[in-house]
């Protein structure tokens, strides 16, 4: 089943202790589309600006992405510049221009209405609700935002949330927008808030995926109904832009490929959430989300197996 996702394309500058990279092909959108293209059909709402040209282009049609939602407008693409020299699990933003997003209308190419799932990738949030309540019969809603968001936008994100069955954000995030002492009490916070699975991103420690309490369960403890998947141990970090978009659409990418949804096929999804975010960060950029097959996606599951299994 298709999956339609709404959020950055953009041009990166990005400094790393491995280097540093000029204006490489990004954005929280380019990330999940490529990622969840090795699984299922994917299509995307995005704006850029003239600076996008047949190159980038081409990274798209490689990976079968629809790309009728995309507008070209005149002026540049978005750009944000970031580095990590003091800590690989958290970006350092030096500069962000909205650019063309600053007057984007998102608009929704007919073809796209019959997606089952929608992502709501991070972008400004106002511009996640109009995608959102445009697309009223998606089955499942994913979503991601960023401090930026949080701290500036806390009103119009808290109405995204409402529309939302999963959110993933990371542990500052999730701290951030709950003013919580563990991601556990968080985790009931966001429940109220709307979404019904929580997936907070650790880094380079893994992901943990909280599940709402159903009615007749509401006693069990939150403990009881987490789910926790490691991150590969990696000799090298390269870069760890989108590392968080990309384990999104493994998560996402994986459930669309799916027949149905249940208990397990989430936890399947962590799995694959994990294989694409360690992909990602072995290279700047999309450079490595570019090259990769699927038989190295399967590899890398079997290795995630081994990592957790205990017989
Ligand atoms: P992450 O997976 O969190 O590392 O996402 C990285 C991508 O998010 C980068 O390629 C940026 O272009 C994009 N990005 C950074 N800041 C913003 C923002 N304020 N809104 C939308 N996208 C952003």
């Amino acid at each position: 089943m298709a999956i339609t996702v709404v959020g950055s394309v953009a041009f990166d500058t990005v400094e790393t202790p491995a280097g540093r990279r000029e204006r490489c092909l990004a954005g929280a959108a380019t990330y999940f589309s490529l990622s969840a293209s090795f699984f299922t059909d994917v299509r995307v709402i995005a704006v850029v600006g003239e600076d996008f040209g047949a190159t980038e282009q081409a990274v798209f049609d490689a990976h079968k992405i629809d790309t009728t939602g995309i507008q070209h407008a005149l002026g540049k693409s978005f750009f944000w510049e970031g580095s990590y020299l003091e800590n690989l699990n958290e970006a350092k933003t030096h500069n962000t221009e909205l650019n063309v997003f600053a007057g984007f209308e998102p608009r929704i190419p007919e073809a796209y209405h019959d997606s089952q799932f929608l992502f709501l990738a991070n972008i400004d949030p106002v511009l996640q609700r109009r995608v959102r309540e445009a697309m009223p019969n998606a089955k499942l809603v994913g979503g991601d935002t960023m401090n930026y968001w949080i701290k500036d936008h806390k009103p119009a994100l808290l109405e995204v949330l409402k529309g939302l069955d999963v959110l993933l954000i990371n542990d500052t995030e999730t701290r951030m927008l709950t003013v919580s002492r563990s991601i556990a009490l968080a985790a009931g916070k966001i429940f109220e808030m709307g979404p019904k699975i929580l997936v907070v991103k650790h880094g380079e420690y893994g992901a943990t995926a909280f599940f709402a309490p159903k009615r007749a369960d509401g006693a069990e403890r939150v403990a009881h109904r987490a789910f926790h998947v490691p991150a590969l141990p990696l000799e090298e970090v390269v870069d760890p832009t989108g590392a968080g978009d990309s384990f999104a659409g493994g998560f996402f990418g994986y459930l669309a490929s799916q027949k149905e949804l249940t208990p397990q096929s989430f936890r399947y999804a962590m799995f694959y959430g994990s294989v694409m975010g360690s992909f990602v960060v072995e290279r700047f950029g999309t450079e490595r989300l570019q090259q990769l097959t699927r038989e190295e996606i399967d590899h890398r599951f079997r290795l995630f197996r081994e990592l957790t299994h205990l017989d």
